[in-house]
């Protein structure tokens, strides 16, 4: 499932091949990927050309010469931009047809990957940007103690919090791992026994980890690999996240479900 660094990837990659390009046509073959009524989609996106590729939590955002086309990947969203008619198979749902002869394929074996389009006024204001958390990557002044406060509210695991998004966005199964481990947190502690020093360290680490894997170009485990021909690399970095033993004091790793997802943790090294 792709995460922050995982997004933030295919963004850089797809902002070096469709900077400037206009959309002369799009194929839309399964409806359920379209957030919005098919025919406003289709005449609002028709036509207009991609001037910038922006990203916030695990959304991609492509800025239109009016307006914007919001995507989440969410578990197995891939694009390819490809000559035309030269991939396809039954898992592409959308197509966006550009005047060079080149398009760009969304594929999605599992479906759950969204679009839709937002007017100028609406990206940020409306449902489901205006929702997220601070970006540990992209927000440089994150009000510390704001984030403490809205974490001290919680009565569920700081694990099944992190994974929300609506206090800090873009940390997924893989890196809310990773970052736990990392600030010495038992990832089932409830958001109301938290501490601000411990607050700190999940916005310290989180803006560590996310970067470091940002310069790895992500990672790279199991079903999913990123699109585009990136393979990433923090595979190699990771401390507990599908790992046996602790790196640090070499006790054997706690494997659990918290809110349905797998998670690692060493009941060692974190209270
Ligand atoms: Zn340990």
């Amino acid at each position: 499932m792709p995460e922050l660094p995982e997004v933030e990837t295919v963004r850089r990659v797809l902002k070096n091949d469709l900077i400037g390009l206009k959309i002369s046509d799009i194929e839309i073959r399964y409806n359920g990927i379209i957030e919005d009524d098919i025919n406003y989609f289709l005449n609002n996106v028709k036509g207009k050309t991609i001037e910038d590729i922006l990203r916030r939590g695990k959304y991609l955002i492509f800025k239109l010469n009016e307006g914007y086309l919001l995507s989440h990947l969410r578990m197995e969203g891939k694009y390819f931009y490809l000559p035309n008619d030269s991939l396809d198979n039954k898992h592409i749902h959308v197509i966006f047809k550009f005047n060079n002869g080149y398009s760009l394929l969304y594929q999605d074996v599992r479906k759950f990957g969204k679009m839709s389009y937002k007017k100028d006024d609406e990206l940020y204001n409306t449902h489901p940007l205006k929702d997220l958390g601070v970006d540990p990557v992209l927000d440089t002044d994150i009000n510390e103690k704001l984030i403490h406060s809205k974490i001290i509210k919680k009565h569920i695991p700081i694990k099944t919090i992190l994974l929300e998004q609506s206090i800090i966005t873009g940390l997924g199964n893989i890196y809310v791992d990773e970052v736990l481990f990392s600030s010495k947190i038992d990832p089932n502690r409830p958001g109301n026994t938290i501490t601000l020093e411990e607050s700190n360290n999940i916005i310290r680490y989180s803006k560590e980890i996310l970067n470091k894997a940002i310069l790895n170009k992500g990672t790279t485990i199991r079903s999913y690999t990123s699109s585009l021909g990136v393979e990433g690399n923090y595979q190699n970095f990771l401390n507990v996240h599908t790992k046996n033993i602790c790196p640090h004091c070499k006790n054997a790793l706690t494997r659990v479900k918290i809110n349905g997802r797998t998670t690692y943790f060493c009941n060692n090294c974190q209270r």
